[in-house]
């Protein structure tokens, strides 16, 4: 069976986040232009926005959770249900799985967003060794990188955007169709590639004024 590589950005925040703007239509819209086959939507310990865009069925979306645990931040991916918030990384980890989904380390090395560093375990089913937001973005990249290697993780990336305009500034090219299971299973066995750059600075200074 031939199967195309996609690529995915899977950390995209809407307006169901509560620091984030990007409405549902933005999402599909921005997306498209930026060249994607698909987004995770990963609002803050909300599944509602992921839910309501995954209905709709015109473009692949992976729907997701990104749960504050009480040692930083994972993402939950293809959960249709929250995941509590303030458990520890292991356990939120068992609560993902339990529940059929897959739990990336979200931004883990970088250094203002408070990164799960330490609490990184080969538990976790992917790094996301590329956040668009991450600061400072060579250095967390590089970390990250070194981390995946050395727990023998795959490597996701993702923009983190909050607005619409910074969706697709890192992406995951993904070695599968185009349904959930299989871009899931996929990431599962390392069959992806991450790329991407970081947010610009302009667009950063934007964002804190108008938040
Ligand atoms: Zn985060
Ligand atoms: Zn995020």
């Amino acid at each position: 069976m031939n199967s195309l590589p996609l690529k995915i950005d899977l950390h995209v925040h809407t307006c169901y986040s509560w620091d984030s703007a990007t409405t549902l239509k933005e999402v599909v819209v921005y997306a498209k232009k930026r060249g994607l086959d698909g987004v995770a939507i990963t609002d803050h310990d909300s599944v509602k926005g992921a839910l309501k865009l995954a209905k709709k069925r015109n473009f692949l979306i992976i729907p997701g959770i990104e749960v504050s645990t009480k040692r930083g931040h994972v993402l939950a991916l293809n959960v249709t249900i929250p995941i509590p918030p303030k458990l520890s990384p292991f356990e939120t980890i068992q609560t993902i799985h339990d529940v059929g989904g897959i739990a990336v380390a979200a931004h883990p090395t970088t250094v203002y967003k408070g990164g799960l560093r330490r609490q990184i375990t080969s538990n976790f089913d992917a790094i996301e060794v590329i956040n668009s937001s991450s600061f400072p973005f060579f250095l967390s990249t590089c970390l990250g990188r070194r981390l995946a290697v050395r727990l023998n993780l795959p490597q996701t990336a993702g923009s983190d955007s909050h607005y619409p305009s910074d969706i697709g500034t890192a992406y995951t090219i993904i070695d599968a169709n185009s349904e959930v299971d299989e871009v899931i299973q996929a990431i599962k066995r390392g069959a992806t590639v991450p790329f991407g750059k970081p947010i610009p600075w302009k667009a950063r200074f934007r964002n804190a004024v108008s938040t």
